[in-house]
């Protein structure tokens, strides 16, 4: 590693956390991004992103943030693969552990997104992998012309049942409701799909198998009635929860996502939230760039003012 100190360190390399490092190094802050997965976030796992405003024809997730990547380098970011184990405030400067040693900065930023929720059902853990997945683009392929169950009503369902209808005719939709979630657009090209049967009212209870998914016991929510159906692949969108493991100090609503104000700062002084992991009532990655662009720009008034004040 080059640095053990930067302006600004940034934890997370999802669309907020690279938009964050490219616009605080084109405004000549040194940067470092810190992420212990892919570069990219969720916005991988994006099939086809087709409401990114310019971004026209669609491209795929990863295409998208590998440019994001390389912008954000291009104008002088680090990136380095590492895992946080701690963050602390020793005076002004945040003092982060790391696999690959201590590092400081001025500010920080924590963009480390949200992670699929589980639906907690017997079978779950056990065939995760082996037939339960909650990533369509990696694992879709793998169910090629076989029966599919997609759990959840929201966008993420409804867009990734929409892609697993291009692998198989055999999707089946199940939602405890009686009405999608999803942005209009999004619930109308599920229903109107001849591939994917969605069932309404409907809750996994079990997920059975031998070495992989062989079926899924269904409920229906009203009766309680339940019933047994083949099934080769299962995958669950049943929402997101906060990564928030390494900033449990901070203030939360009641859902656990990071509060800050509309300059994205949270409640300690010089550290920031940006995208998913923050309050908010829409998450997007248009949305989750907007915040990383307005956490730098805040971060970068608040280093200015710090360095004018402090001695290094
Ligand atoms: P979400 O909007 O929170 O939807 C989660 C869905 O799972 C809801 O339909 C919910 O049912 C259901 N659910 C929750 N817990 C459940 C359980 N235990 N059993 C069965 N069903 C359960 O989550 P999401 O779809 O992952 O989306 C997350 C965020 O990303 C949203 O803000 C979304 O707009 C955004 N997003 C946008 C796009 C896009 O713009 N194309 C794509 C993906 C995601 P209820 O409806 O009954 O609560």
């Amino acid at each position: 590693m080059e640095n053990a100190f930067y302006d600004f360190i940034i934890i997370g390399a999802g669309p907020a956390g690279l938009s964050a490092a490219q616009y605080a190094a084109r405004s000549n802050l040194s940067v470092l991004v810190i992420e212990n997965g892919t570069t990219g976030g969720q916005a991988l796992n994006i099939n086809k992103l087709e409401n990114y405003p310019g971004v026209y024809p669609a491209v795929d997730g990863a295409a998208f943030v590998e440019s994001m990547r390389e912008q954000a380098q291009e104008f002088g970011a680090s990136i380095l693969r590492s895992t946080v184990t701690s963050i602390d405030k020793i005076g002004q400067k945040f003092v982060l552990e790391t696999e690959s040693g201590r590092l400081s900065s001025w500010a920080l930023l924590i963009a480390t997104g949200a992670e699929h929720s589980r639906l907690g059902v017997p079978g779950e853990d056990k065939f995760a992998g082996r037939g339960v997945s909650w990533c369509a683009t990696c694992d879709g392929p793998f169910f090629k012309n076989k029966r599919i169950l997609v759990v959840g009503g929201g966008d993420s369902a409804c867009d990734e049942a929409t892609y697993l209808s291009t692998l198989s005719p055999y999707v089946t939709l199940v939602h405890r409701r009686g009405s999608l979630r999803a942005q209009k657009a999004v619930a109308e090209r599920v229903l109107s799909n001849k591939n994917i049967t969605v069932q309404f009212f409907t809750q996994v209870k079990e997920i059975k198998g031998v070495s992989k998914v062989d079926s899924v016991v269904l409920a229906d929510t009203r009766t309680g009635e339940t019933r047994e159906m083949q099934m080769d692949g299962i995958f669950e969108f049943v929402g997101m929860k906060p990564r928030t493991e390494l900033v449990e100090m901070l203030r939360k609503d009641d859902k656990g996502y990071i509060i800050t104000n509309y300059n994205m700062e949270t409640s300690i002084k010089g550290m920031f939230c940006a995208g998913d992991i923050r309050a908010k009532p829409f998450r997007q990655i248009v949305t989750a760039t907007a915040d990383g662009a307005t956490a730098a720009y805040s971060a970068g008034q608040y280093i200015r003012t710090i360095k004018n004040e402090a001695y290094v």
